[in-house]
């Protein structure tokens, strides 16, 4: 008998047709996110899961589904599944996290490029009716990239992506991560630096850094302070690296340039957020990784890893859970 693999949600790409060759793959088309007792009853006899970002599987959730062997998310993040209580079940989490680098990098130049040359800010000003001087010599001045200096925090798959653009936007590149990249730094001309000294020296300092305890709040008060006056602050990584009212401070102070941000304390974002109301300040709904070729890659990744592993192969790059090597064996059973 084929194993059953339950796709919670339309995964907009035609990326199924293989798979369905070796399972009985049953898609659910859900336009919300599952949880609790449906996300139960919609998989409760699957061999595998295909879920989203969205859908919540919880400890209780875990529990109950007693057949599923793997689930695949469609998405780099996996704290919607409880990785914890999936290892004891000996349930294989894979993620699928490549396919959204290139994306991710180069809207971090989206965001950069819209900040230092004020692209929303002329935008919105045509808009609301309110380009009245014309051409002048000094007509919202922005600044070029070409020079200037790039600090990465986090030298990870996107930092490293953002570093090989910056050079070819002529940018002298310097990062903080963990761990040093010797290769890296030879090959493309970047420069490590302590966290202190990349906060001082950048013009432009981008946010790339996974969010763990230790990253939570890591830009704070402390480290506005110890930015250029005329430098940007750039996060694309996730919204609790920093600290939110620590930002809206030194905004308000001019302690920092500007900012561009696509992710936030708490999304979705509305107007009562005072980051609102900062014209040097960019603001995009996480969407850095909102791109067809991003959004299919992961769908095709997704289901590859489903593939592979009713095969009994793992995908170590993908699997969230290693340790669940330790408690289950994948077995082949297709
Ligand atoms: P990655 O390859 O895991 O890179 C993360 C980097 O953060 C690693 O290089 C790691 O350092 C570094 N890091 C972790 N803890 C650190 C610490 N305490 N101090 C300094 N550096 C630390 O991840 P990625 O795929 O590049 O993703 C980077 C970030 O982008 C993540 O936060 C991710 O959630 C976010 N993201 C956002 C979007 C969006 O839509 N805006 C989309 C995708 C990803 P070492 O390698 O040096 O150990």
């Amino acid at each position: 008998m084929k194993p059953k693999i339950v796709v919670l949600h339309d995964l907009k790409f035609p990326v199924l047709d293989e798979l369905k060759k070796y399972a009985n793959v049953v898609e659910l088309k859900k336009d919300y996110p599952l949880q609790g007792e449906e996300l139960i009853k919609s998989a409760v006899d699957a061999d595998g899961i295909i879920c989203l970002l969205t859908d919540k599987f919880t400890k209780e959730v875990i529990e109950n589904l007693q057949s599923v062997k793997i689930i695949s998310t469609v998405s780099a993040g996996y704290d919607h599944i409880d990785l914890e209580e999936a290892t004891k079940k000996g349930i294989y989490v894979f993620n699928a996290a490549d396919p959204l680098t290139i994306s991710v990098a180069e809207f971090a130049f989206a965001l950069m490029l819209s900040v230092a040359r004020r692209v929303v800010e002329g935008d919105k000003l045509i808009r609301e009716g309110n380009w009245k001087s014309g051409w002048s010599l000094t007509f919202m001045l922005g600044r070029e990239l070409k020079g200037k200096t790039l600090g990465i925090v986090g030298l990870g798959k996107i930092g490293k992506e953002i570093a090989k653009r910056a050079k070819c936007f002529g940018m002298n590149v310097i990062y903080y991560s963990r761990t040093r990249k010797l290769d890296f730094e030879e090959e493309y001309k970047v420069t490590f630096k302590d966290f202190q000294s990349v906060l001082s020296e950048s013009d432009f300092l981008i946010l790339s850094v996974s969010l763990t305890p230790e990253t939570k709040n890591m830009i704070g008060k402390r480290e506005l302070s110890l930015m250029k006056k005329d430098a940007f602050l750039i996060n694309i990584s996730r919204g609790a690296v920093v600290d939110e009212e620590a930002l809206i401070e030194a905004l308000k102070n001019k302690v920092i340039a500007g900012a561009a941000l696509d992710v936030f304390q708490k999304e979705p974002v509305n107007r009562s957020n005072v980051l609102v109301s900062f014209e040097n300040v960019v603001l995009t709904p996480h969407i850095a990784s909102a791109t067809v070729e991003a959004r299919k890659g992961m769908a095709e990744l997704a289901v590859k890893n489903m593939l592979q592993a009713l095969q009994g192969v793992v995908n170590e790059d993908c699997l969230v859970n290693r340790e669940v090597l330790k408690i289950r064996k994948l077995n082949k059973i297709i």
